[in-house]
């Protein structure tokens, strides 16, 4: 069986899975729960919390808590708008080399370190779950991510001890669950809507064969932008009302986040919910209590421009695809976001039928990454998986123009080269400065790194030929190189889009997640060893109260003795593992004298009975004579 889980990295929620007899299964986590929250919180009391614990506190702790993180993987901190900025009570900054981070209580975290931190917590539920080791992972991302968070997802991976087989794109990896066993050929949309990140893409599926044709998205579109819309409309409407402002109180905006993402579900099913947050705030006045209803036609009225948008990628997609809509035969729908009814229909108006509901959109993600892992261990046979980058690779030439060199949509893995030159004479050096995206003008797309080749011989300008080769691997990860055709001198750009973190950084941080793993398995330990050491307490002292006065006063009093002496160890935080198992050995040898003597009570109380019961017995027996 092979060890490859596949992991759905969302922005609201994560998926486990593995491939078990032939076919993809999601893993519990510990709380026998099929999807874990991708929250994490740092706590002064508990330590790092992931899941749902971390989603729990955070009312109490907004500031340390951070959730949809995946919308700030491989960004820099000027790249992130101040509407995404705002929308998270944590904070951001840039002291990542200016790419974003995250500072909680005075340290900066890359977004690829809390990501790690869900990562790792969901590769213990994988231990646990397999009861073995488990180090090799395909991870989803969606299909509009660019380098840059393609390399911050790999790294989070790497950070959380994973070897991390591939990055798969989420409606991709859909569509493998989707096509796994099926015969016919066919024309799919996969239709992704998740919590912060919409995908399209259009493949196609036959002779065992997964073909992506196309695939268009928005980063930026979401449940959360959802969430954003129904939570202005409500403070809007406190604020008039009470005329006094509350959204700069962190705790008070994940509250009535939190109500909103609820009313957003509820309404997915009626027509009408209400809000009620009692005790929002307070003035001089008294307490300001939130209450409201909220319509699924006014949430209709709110969203119908973002799923306007979500309609827009579609058309681009099926143009880049060279198709209609009346080509497509299914159309799936992934991430919770499709769950919502104006959503259902607009896709079903779009393309002209109803929308394929036989998988499960939170689940299928992951179960096309376990699926991967089985093609990948050899255990998947019947399938093949042909992606495509989604934006186009290039470099910057003379005037700022962006030479495409690998086009969007085109299959991965690839490689295309392209002769160079220099601009002027005797020329030296020449930069090669990489950028993905669409616009004409370089600087206009994202920057992924620049290198120099060198050592150029002196020549009139346009006479050396410079070979520029972009290689993309099946991850969608890229290498670049330059190589001069006459000295046959290479130089090859090391990407650095490692989410603000240098290799160095990388490694560093890789031996940190070591020692904190060791370090909760030690906190593990101790926790074990205190809870046994307490319940010898717990029924040592029921014991002695039931039956002190069977007891000899020896015994009573090393009892008193041990049960103080165990109250202040137990309550130290300085006591260790070995104080506890100490701990521990005095109070079984406590705990047997006192099974002694309630056996020896028990004999007692027995031989009376016996006795009183023979007495009775002769009793009856004189009485008859
Ligand atoms: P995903 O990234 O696929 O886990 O999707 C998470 C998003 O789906 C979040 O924004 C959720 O609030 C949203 N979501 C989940 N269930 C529903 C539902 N029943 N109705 C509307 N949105 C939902």
């Amino acid at each position: 069986m092979t060890s490859i889980v596949g992991i759905d990295l969302g922005t609201t929620n994560s998926v486990l899975t593995i491939m078990e007899g032939g076919k993809p299964v999601v893993i519990p986590n510990a709380e026998g729960q099929r999807v874990t929250p991708s929250v994490v919180a740092f706590t002064d009391k508990d330590g790092i919390l992931v899941g749902e614990s971390a989603r729990r506190q955070s009312l109490l702790n907004p500031r340390g808590t951070i959730w949809s993180i995946k919308r700030f993987m491989g960004k820099r901190f000027d790249e992130v708008s101040e509407e995404d900025k705002r929308h998270v009570p944590y904070e951001t900054c840039d002291q990542l080399n200016g790419d974003i981070g995250v500072r909680v209580q005075e340290r900066v975290h890359s977004p690829s370190e809390i990501s790690a931190h869900i990562l790792a917590s969901l590769r213990a539920t994988a231990e646990r779950y397999l009861s073995r080791p488990v180090d090799e992972a395909i991870i989803t991302v969606p299909a509009y991510f660019n380098d840059a968070q393609r390399r911050a997802t790999q790294v989070a991976g790497e950070i959380a001890g994973f070897k991390v087989r591939r990055i798969i794109n989420e409606p991709t990896a859909a569509a493998l669950a989707f096509g796994l066993n099926r015969t016919k050929d066919e024309r799919i949309a996969v239709y992704d809507f998740g919590g912060g990140t919409f995908d399209i893409s259009i493949l196609e599926i036959g002779d065992g064969v997964i073909e992506v044709l196309s695939t268009h998205g928005d980063a930026h579109l979401g449940g959360d932008d959802i969430d954003q819309c129904i939570v202005d409309a409500v403070i809007g409407e406190f604020e008039r009302e009470h005329r006094m402002s509350i959204r700069h109180d962190a705790m008070i905006l994940q509250r009535v986040r939190e109500a909103a993402e609820k009313a957003k579900k509820e309404l997915s099913t009626l027509v009408q919910t209400d809000i009620h947050l009692p005790f929002l705030t307070a003035d001089s006045t008294g307490p300001k209590h939130l209450s409201t209803s909220l319509t699924r036609a006014q949430l209709e009225a709110m969203i119908h421009p973002l799923i306007e948008r979500s309609l827009a990628s579609c058309r681009q997609a099926l143009e880049d695809a060279g198709l209609k809509a009346a080509d497509l035969q299914e159309i799936l729908l992934v991430g919770g976001s499709t769950r919502i009814p104006l959503v259902q229909q607009a896709v079903e108006r779009f393309f002209g039928r109803a929308p394929n509901h036989s998988l499960n959109p939170d689940e299928v993600v992951a179960l096309g990454a376990a699926i991967q892992g089985g093609i990948l261990a050899g255990e998947v046979d019947s399938i093949i998986l042909l992606d495509v980058t989604p934006l186009t690779l290039g470099i910057e030439a003379n005037g700022g123009l962006m030479i495409p060199l690998i086009e969007r949509n085109t299959t991965i893995p690839a490689r295309k080269n392209k002769l160079f030159s220099t601009t002027v004479d005797n020329q030296s050096s020449v930069a090669i400065n990489v950028y993905q995206g669409e616009r004409d003008f370089a600087a206009q797309n994202r920057f992924l790194g620049q290198f120099e080749l060198t050592d150029i011989e002196p020549a009139p300008r346009a006479t050396p030929k410079i070979d520029v080769c972009f290689d993309i691997d099946a991850n969608g990860v890229l290498r670049v190189s330059a190589t001069n055709q006459t000295t046959g001198k290479e130089e090859t750009l090391v990407l650095t889009g490692a989410g603000g973190l240098s290799d160095d950084e990388i490694r560093s941080a890789i031996v940190d997640a070591e020692a904190a793993r060791a370090e909760d398995s030690l906190r593990k330990e101790r926790l074990v060893a205190k809870n046994k050491a307490q319940s010898f307490v717990f029924s040592i002292a029921k014991l002695q109260r039931e039956y002190f006065t069977s007891a000899d006063d020896a015994l009573n009093a090393h009892t008193t003795e041990l049960l103080q002496r165990c109250e202040a160890i137990l309550s130290s935080d300085e006591a260790s593992t070995e104080d506890f198992t100490a701990l521990s050995a005095e109070l079984s040898a406590c705990s047997r004298q006192w099974h002694e003597l309630l056996h020896e009570h028990m004999a007692q109380q027995e031989s009376q009975q016996n006795t009183s019961e023979s007495c009775a017995s002769h009793e009856t027996t004189d009485g008859q004579n």
